[in-house]
Formats: C-alpha cells, sequence, structure tokens
C-alpha cells in the first residue's frame, strides 16, 4: 500500500478548492496560511498559532483572525473590478461599500475602512445603530456611506447631518413612505440630500436568502411606485437629489445567470429614470458575491458556479451592453458584498474532548442452546451475506432487531438476548458496509451506513454560538483538523458540540460530489490535542449567534503576518465570562454571589461542611464565575 502523503488529505478535503489560495497543507502536515494567494514563502502554521494561543494563557474555541486576508480580499475585489472595467473600456469607476451587518465587530469594520481607504471602500448601513458605528468610523469624504433599512426621523437626520458634513451619504428610499418624510427633513435641516432608491426586480434567484429579491420581496419599490416618487421628487423641485439605484438579490446568489438577469433588469430601470430627468451616478447592485465553500464550483447552495473574474466581467460587459443604446453615461458601479470580503478572514478553532468510537463487540463462537429465534435467523443471515444478497441481509437484520426489541418490550426475551441480538445487528451493519464498498451504484440506504457507524466527536465549542448557519439553515463549512494531515484520518467522525441539545452537532460536510455525512478524522492520542479547524466563517456567524446553554461568546485572537512569514498577535479580546453570560439574561452575577455565600454559611451552621471547606467552595464558585463558558483545561 502507499503511503499517506499531504497530497492525498488535501484532495480528501479539497483545500485547494475551497482555499481561496490563502490555505494549503505544509510538509509536516500543518494546515498553512498565506497573506495572499501565492505568497508561499509567507506561510504560517495554523498548528503554531495555536500553540501559540496556548501559550499566552487562552482557552479553545478561539475565533482566529488573520488580517492580511481581509486587505487581500478588499484588494481583489476592487482590482478585479478596476482591470475589468479597464479591459472593456468602461467609462464609470467601482465602489465597494461593506455592509456592516456581515461582520459588525468594530475590529472587522476598523480594519475594512482602514484597509479600504485607498480604494474609497466605503460602508453599507442597515439600521440607525449601524449609522452610527459608520459615522463613527469613516473619515474618507469620496468613499459613499450608504444607509438601507427602515428609516426614522432621527435616521433620516443622522444622515442628512453626515451629508452636510461632506460624507458621500446616500439615503436609499426603501418604502414609499419614507420619501416624503425624507422631504420634509432636508427642507427643515436646509440639506441637500443624496438619495437613492430600491427598486424591486421581478428577477429572483434561488437559494436561502432569495426572499430579498423578487417582486414580492418585502423591501424597494416596485414601477408604480418608482414613478410616484419621481414626481414627487420633482414637485419638491429636488429630482436632482436622486443620484442611485439600488437592489439587492439576496446573499450567496450561487448561479451567475441570476446576477446578470438582474444587472439587465437593474439597467433597463436606471435608464428609465434618467430618461424621467433624474440625474443618476451610481448603480449599486447590492450583495450576493457568493463564496464556494464547499469547492465544488457548481451552482450548489454552499458554492458558486463563477469565479470573481467573471462576476466582475459579466457584471460590467452586462451594464455597457444595455446602456449603450441609450446613450447614457456609465454609473459609478456599486457593490455591497459582504460575506465574500470577510468569510476568509477567521477560522473557528476546537479542540477535541473526547470520542466514544463506534465499536462492536466481537461475537460469542456459537450461540447459546436456547437461543430465542429471531437472533437464529440473524445469525443465519450473517453467515450467508455476499455482496449479491447485501439488501436482502440488511433488510433482515433491521426486521430481527425490531422483532427482538418488540419480544424484550413484552418479557419473552431477556437482557442478556437483547444485548446479543444488538451485537448480531452492528455486526452485520458493518459487515453489510464493509461489502456495499465494492458495489458501483449502491443505494442511499448503503451509503447513509457510513454516518450510521460514525464515531462522535465531542467537540468543545457551541454550534449555536459559533456557526448559527450550520445549525439553521444547514450551510456547510471547510472542516478538518490543523494538525497531522501527514498521516491517514483511519476514523469516521461526526462532531457534537457541548451543548446539550441534539440540533448540537455537525453531520454534513464538504464534498467533491454533494454532502458527505461523516467527517475523515485521526485517532486521538493520549496527551497531545487534537485541533479542528472551521474555515470560511468570517461572514454572518459571529452576531447570529446566541447562548444555548450559557455558552458565550469565544475568545479572538487576531494575527498580523509579516514580510517574512513570521506572525505577529495583534489583538487578544477574551470571550465571555459566566459572569457576562448571567448577566446578558439578566441575572446579577455580584448578588448570585452573595445568596451563595449565605447558603454555604446555613450549610456550615448545620454542619454539613466546615468553615475551612466553605471557604474552598465560595472560592471555587467565585472562580467559576470569572472563568470561561467553554471546557478549560
Ligand atoms: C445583507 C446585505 C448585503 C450583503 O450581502 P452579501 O451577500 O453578504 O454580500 C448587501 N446589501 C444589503 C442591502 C443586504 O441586506
Amino acid at each position: 500500500m502507499e503511503r499517506w502523503n499531504i497530497t492525498k488529505s488535501s484532495d480528501l478535503y479539497s483545500v485547494s478548492e475551497w482555499s481561496g489560495g490563502y490555505f494549503f497543507i505544509a510538509e509536516n502536515g500543518d494546515m498553512v496560511v498565506v497573506p495572499e494567494p501565492g505568497a508561499t514563502e509567507r506561510a504560517v502554521s495554523i498548528a503554531e498559532v495555536a500553540r501559540g494561543i496556548r501559550e499566552r494563557g487562552f482557552d479553545m474555541p478561539v475565533l482566529l483572525r488573520i488580517e492580511n486576508i481581509l486587505d487581500a480580499q478588499i484588494t481583489s475585489l476592487n482590482e478585479t473590478f478596476r482591470s475589468a472595467m479597464a479591459e472593456q473600456g468602461y467609462q464609470g469607476s467601482f465602489m465597494g461599500a461593506y455592509p456592516i451587518k456581515v461582520n459588525q465587530q468594530q475590529q472587522v469594520v476598523e480594519k475594512i475602512t482602514q484597509f479600504g481607504s485607498r480604494y474609497h471602500h466605503g460602508l453599507e448601513a442597515g439600521s440607525k445603530a449601524e449609522l452610527i458605528a459608520a459615522m463613527g468610523m469613516m473619515h474618507d469624504k469620496k468613499a459613499v456611506l450608504i444607509c438601507n433599512g427602515y428609516k426614522d426621523e432621527e435616521f433620516i437626520d443622522l444622515g442628512l447631518y453626515a451629508t452636510k458634513m461632506g460624507f458621500t451619504c446616500i439615503l436609499v428610499v426603501e418604502m414609499p413612505d419614507e420619501l416624503p418624510l425624507i422631504i420634509e427633513r432636508s427642507k427643515a435641516l436646509n440639506a441637500k440630500p443624496i438619495l437613492g432608491i430600491r427598486i424591486k426586480l421581478s428577477a429572483q434567484a434561488g437559494g436561502h436568502w432569495s426572499e430579498s429579491g423578487g417582486e414580492r420581496s418585502i423591501f424597494g419599490l416596485n414601477t408604480s411606485q418608482l414613478i410616484q416618487a419621481i414626481d414627487l421628487l420633482a414637485s419638491a423641485g429636488m429630482l436632482d437629489c436622486l443620484k442611485l439605484v439600488h437592489y439587492h438579490l439576496g446573499s450567496q446568489i450561487s448561479n451567475i445567470r441570476e446576477i446578470r438577469t438582474a444587472v439587465y433588469e437593474a439597467c433597463r430601470v436606471y435608464a428609465g429614470l434618467v430618461k424621467e430627468g433624474a440625474s443618476l451616478e451610481y448603480l449599486d447592485l447590492g450583495g450576493g458575491l457568493a463564496v464556494d465553500y464547499d469547492g465544488s464550483q457548481s451552482n450548489f447552495l454552499s458554492s458558486r458556479n463563477y469565479t470573481l473574474k467573471e462576476y466582475c466581467t459579466d457584471i460590467v460587459e452586462a451594464v455597457m451592453t444595455s446602456l449603450e443604446t441609450e446613450e447614457i453615461p456609465h454609473p459609478v458601479i456599486v457593490t455591497e458584498s459582504g460575506r465574500a470580503l470577510v468569510a476568509y478572514y477567521s477560522i473557528l478553532l476546537f479542540n477535541i474532548l473526547d470520542v466514544t468510537r463506534f465499536h462492536t463487540e466481537p461475537l460469542p463462537l456459537r450461540l447459546p442452546e436456547d437461543c430465542p429465534a429471531p437472533l437464529e435467523y440473524m445469525h443465519q443471515a450473517l453467515q450467508d451475506l455476499t455482496i449479491r444478497n447485501i439488501q436482502e441481509v440488511l433488510n433482515d437484520a433491521i426486521f430481527y432487531r425490531d422483532e427482538t426489541r418488540r419480544l424484550f418490550q413484552n418479557g419473552q426475551i431477556s437482557l442478556r438476548d437483547r444485548s446479543l441480538a444488538e451485537q448480531l445487528f452492528w455486526t452485520t451493519i458493518s459487515e453489510i458496509n464493509r461489502l456495499a464498498k465494492e458495489l458501483k451504484n449502491p443505494n442511499p440506504e448503503l451509503t447513509d451506513l457510513d454516518r450510521v457507524l460514525s464515531d462522535f466527536y465531542y467537540c468543545n465549542f457551541s454550534v449555536f454560538q459559533s456557526l448559527p448557519d450550520s445549525w439553521a439553515i444547514g450551510q456547510l463549512f471547510p472542516i478538518l483538523p490543523i494538525h497531522r494531515l501527514d498521516e491517514e484520518p483511519t476514523r469516521k467522525g461526526i462532531l457534537a458540540d457541548i451543548t446539550c441539545d441534539c440540533d448540537g452537532k455537525i453531520d454534513q460536510f464538504i464534498d467533491k460530489r454533494g454532502v458527505r455525512r461523516y467527517l475523515p478524522l485521526h485517532e486521538l492520542r493520549p496527551y497531545e490535542e487534537y485541533i479542528l479547524g472551521v474555515f470560511l466563517v468570517g461572514a454572518y456567524q459571529e452576531t447570529l449567534g446566541d447562548l444555548h446553554n450559557m455558552l458565550g461568546d469565544t475568545n479572538v485572537v487576531t494575527i498580523s503576518i509579516q514580510d517574512k512569514g513570521e506572525f505577529e498577535f495583534v489583538s487578544e479580546q477574551e470571550g465571555d465570562t459566566v459572569a457576562e453570560v448571567l448577566s446578558y439574561v439578566q441575572y446579577d452575577p455580584k448578588g448570585l454571589f452573595v445568596r451563595f455565600r449565605e447558603t454555604a454559611e446555613q450549610a456550615v451552621r448545620s454542619g454539613r461542611i466546615s468553615a475551612s471547606e466553605r471557604r474552598e467552595i465560595v472560592a471555587a464558585y467565585e472562580a467559576g464565575l470569572r472563568g470561561y463558558t467553554y471546557f478549560e483545561r
């Protein structure tokens, strides 16, 4: 047999397919990260970073951010649009606006404004709080600050103040009723607003998030509302304020055809509004640029059937061809890409706490004399098993297993017999699974046995807190060990988190063809930590997460990769303590502590514990309050 090697691991986990050029496996079996695609001489071992995190006293789980990746993603989006425009002779320009909701953490937004400044990369705010965050973080007057979402008077006033201060703050009308209020507030504050208008497209995209697009979408104006809006603006003498047309199809649009269709339709509306006298300058296509999480390059939900270059080229081409005949100047193309910008930049790292292995007890050489009939039949079926009667034996095994369970419930067979029946059953299933590998086209019931027979790997994290989309919408993420990749992963595992919820697990994994029902993993080694990484988790996961079982925010560590492939820890944010999480759900940790001390004092008074035991117990309680909510070493 050929020895296992890193090329095999890379292929097994599809690393080069989903890595975006940022991740690969080093000769020593460590997963490594590079600051920009192709910069292999600056590779940093993620396993080594994890050791560094441990040495600094931080516990797993840790969310690891690599700030260079954010920088590189901003560059790649802007440069790819620029070169697509240059190649096709586009007269306008590109401007990005990062939607804060995708990852609102101050550190993230701060870095985006910093790294994005050379491209005047702006921000998109969908609520008052996001606008307030954006106004505090932005300095660049040229970059766009796009205000989407429902707007009350306060929201509108803040936007108008931003415009007065010289920001390119664009108030996007999402609902017909917003416009009269915006006109009124502009007059009252003596401000000349920069307005956008969100349109409803009939084009609709497939996928989880498609509800944002289409004629039945919640947001945006339909054509008759558009005409009313134009008339209203004209009568207020403000038609020249309308500068931008906006739409948002939804997130993770995996099919490029849907993106193109929408651009064509939006351009028709854009041209129509220009004909109506609006002096438009910006065409804002919203988000939707997808991430190829599974590396399949398909229109599967966790993937995309296009490259960034195709995305940019197709958009530029569609805008040019549809506006050409109308002799309308090329607009500034704006996109509000969020997911594609931030997904690659974070990795969730966690350790494995324990494994329950699937294994079958060896069968006795002979069945007992007075063995109940169903056990005899099961035993016979196992002995008769060949590749030709696999399905028949599987059916028999399930039938007789159910039969023995029924007999057990009726008190007709003993506990010992039932245990033997389970043993027979699982041995049969394992044998069937082994044989089924030789079949060319095993049916789904047979392929599913891999999942049925997998081990449980107990993982130190919460799906609900750290990977909410995995739980809520079955989103797939690339998951693999960050070390030992030069060794063959001989086990098949399903991941169980540390919540006590049966939904707190991951049993679907990326695969080149469809979905894999187990994750190839290594045997644990005694006294050695085994760490898995969930990759591409920078978008949406952090703030959609919840406090299920009071498991709080994880530690966050940010590194920056230097010129020679060294790395620096640029920031460490401690995750929630138990006391913090308790206070989120309205407990008063100090009050709890006081009460607990009293309870302990009563125990002393009643002679259950000694005073010095009380001291120890109270100290342990206090340390617990200060501690991390996850499993600590
Ligand atoms: C959520 C959202 C986005 C971000 O979409 P991505 O697919 O993450 O790029 C952009 N614009 C609007 C209006 C949104 O609601």
